[in-house]
């Protein structure tokens, strides 16, 4: 193989292979194509190395059992135990889960940051500080508005009733361009409007002169003294999973951004950077909840843009709302029903509009390897969280009743339609219990290897360096010390800008690696 930019899947590879490079990244979502597009910029050898395979937006049918398997860790089907168990997915592909979100930006707000500095000894992370690293990445990945004519007749409804209510809504800023809203952004944008990391820094990195190797897992990583030095990988076979080959990278910085549940799992199986036995603790994942609600008229609320607004009266609370259009095939998954109640149910489709809460965490859970090559998570929603999520339930009910809803679906095992406004008050009435959920989900992990000022209580320092290994770098979700209550991406790509730059500045010393 030379040296010059490739992307190289499993198709490509027929025997065993050793690279070696500057600085080898491991995962390509949003830490990981970011920290490689700054880095392969400034002029060094990267090495990118992801699980997941490399699929291009032709080849993205919007069906939800093509894609799923594609494109998502365990065909969108991993479980966070706790009681009630959370639903989570994650992706598991070129460009990570940046393929398959909404596309929802937010920089991180500013009483996160306060706390960030008070807690966590973050002082640097002021937002003009951070600016610097948020501007160039809103900028490549084009963060803005959408277009009147992409927002769909149940966004519209939403928000007129929650202004009707005095409620703060506020426009989502995503990173797309011309997103004429598709909404099938979760099984990857057909017509490349959403800017992920696909379509932009994977590129980007690429085009610098990076190699970045599809199905290539890696497994083992060896350390000599206080540095890591290389990358033990396999390149699995597409369809089965097996390996095929074995691919070695030779590095003078290896970089982790596998995301905040396979950072701590490779971390733990290699026994690496641990000595604050924080890796794989303080596991953050914003639950959501969702309801379903049913108008006298068609809505539609499948064409137009996946959550154009997002209600942001309650952060202070720890909650933010929005509707969000979901697959059909996904509701009829998700509702507790069977046979006729079922049918009846999903035929009234086009009179419903689903909505969902963000809930900020206020405790936290704990990752860990588990038998073959899972992943185990554990996270008990407390009883704060618990009442936010009611809360949450009670006003989208009070915001869809005001828009004209005749009924809405709650997700509780012993109350599953509120009729009224009127009828909000039972949510309250019987005391709901964790048991009585019947569905939670969360797309959003964030912890398990914070950074933070003290090498006893925090696993890396504010530049993602572990404090164990002089030459071991995270760059992803798991660096956050607490959840942030707003979608992540976006801070994620501005550390690993953070990160970049770091390394940039301390080249004179790993060069010599
Ligand atoms: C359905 C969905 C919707 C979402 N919507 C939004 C949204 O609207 N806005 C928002 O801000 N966030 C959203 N998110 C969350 C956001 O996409 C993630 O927080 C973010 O992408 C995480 O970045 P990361 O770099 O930590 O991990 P990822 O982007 O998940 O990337 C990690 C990559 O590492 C690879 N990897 C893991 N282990 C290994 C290994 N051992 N060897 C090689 N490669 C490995 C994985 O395959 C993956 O591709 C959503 C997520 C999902 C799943």
């Amino acid at each position: 193989l030379d040296k010059k930019g490739a992307i190289l899947t499993n198709f490509d590879i027929n025997r065993d292979i050793t690279e070696t490079a500057d600085v080898c990244v491991i995962g390509s979502g949003a830490g990981g194509a970011t920290v490689a597009a700054a880095l392969s910029e400034y002029g060094l050898d990267v090495v990118i190395l992801e699980e997941g395979g490399y699929y291009q937006s032709r080849e993205f049918t919007q069906k939800p059992t093509e894609m799923i398997p594609k494109l998502y860790r365990d065909a969108g089907a991993s479980v966070i135990m706790g009681e009630p168990v959370i639903a989570f997915a994650e992706g598991r592909c070129v460009g990570g889960s940046t393929v398959i979100n909404g596309g929802m930006c937010w920089r991180i707000p500013e009483k996160v940051l306060k706390r960030w500095k008070w807690e966590f000894g973050l002082d640097d992370f002021t937002p003009e500080n951070m600016d610097k690293y948020y501007s160039p990445v809103e900028k490549r990945i084009n963060v803005s508005l959408q277009s009147p004519e992409s927002i769909g007749k149940g966004d519209l409804l939403f928000k007129k009733a929650a202004e009707s209510l005095g409620y703060k809504v506020k426009p989502n800023t995503r990173n797309q361009k011309n997103c004429p809203g598709f909404n099938v952004c979760i099984f990857g944008c057909p017509g490349d409007c959403k800017q992920s990391m696909l379509v932009t820094y994977v590129p980007d990195a690429v085009r610098n002169g990076a190699r970045l190797y599809a199905d290539a897992k890696a497994r083992v990583i060896k350390q000599k003294g206080n540095r890591v030095t290389e990358v033990h990988a396999e390149i699995l076979d597409r369809v089965t999973m097996k390996k095929k080959h074995n691919l070695t990278v030779r590095a003078k910085v290896i970089i982790l951004a596998c995301g905040a549940i396979q950072t701590p799992v490779l971390m733990l199986r290699n026994r690496l950077a641990n000595s604050s036995k924080q890796v794989g603790r303080n596991f953050f994942c914003h639950p959501n909840m969702k309801i379903t609600a049913f108008f006298d008229e068609d809505i539609y609320y499948w064409k137009g843009v996946h959550q154009g607004f997002q209600i942001h009266e309650f952060f202070d609370e720890g909650i933010i709302m929005a509707i969000g259009g979901v697959h059909p095939a996904m509701v009829a998954m998700s509702v507790p029903f069977f046979g006729k109640q079922h049918l009846d149910f999903m035929k009234n489709y086009n009179r419903m509009v689903t909505a969902g809460s963000l809930i900020d965490d206020t405790t936290s859970g704990v990752v860990k390897p588990g038998p073959f090559d899972t992943a185990l998570m554990f996270y008990q929603i407390d009883r704060e969280e618990t009442r936010r999520l009611i809360r949450s339930v009670a006003l989208l009910c009070e915001i869809f009743f005001t828009a004209g809803a005749k009924e809405i679906y709650v997700p509780f095992r012993h109350l599953s339609f509120i009729k009224s406004i009127d009828e909000i008050k039972k949510l309250y009435q019987y005391p709901i219990k964790n048991k009585d959920f019947h569905e939670l989900i969360t797309v959003h992990a964030m912890g398990t290897c914070r950074m933070g000022s003290d090498p006893n209580r925090f696993v890396t320092n504010s530049w993602g360096r572990t404090y164990d290994l002089s030459n071991l770098y995270i760059a992803d979700a798991s660096l956050f010390p607490t959840s942030i209550g707003v979608n992540p991406q976006l801070t994620i790509m501005a550390l690993a800008r953070r990160c970049a730059q770091h390394i940039i500045e301390n080249w004179h010393t790993y060069k010599n690696y």
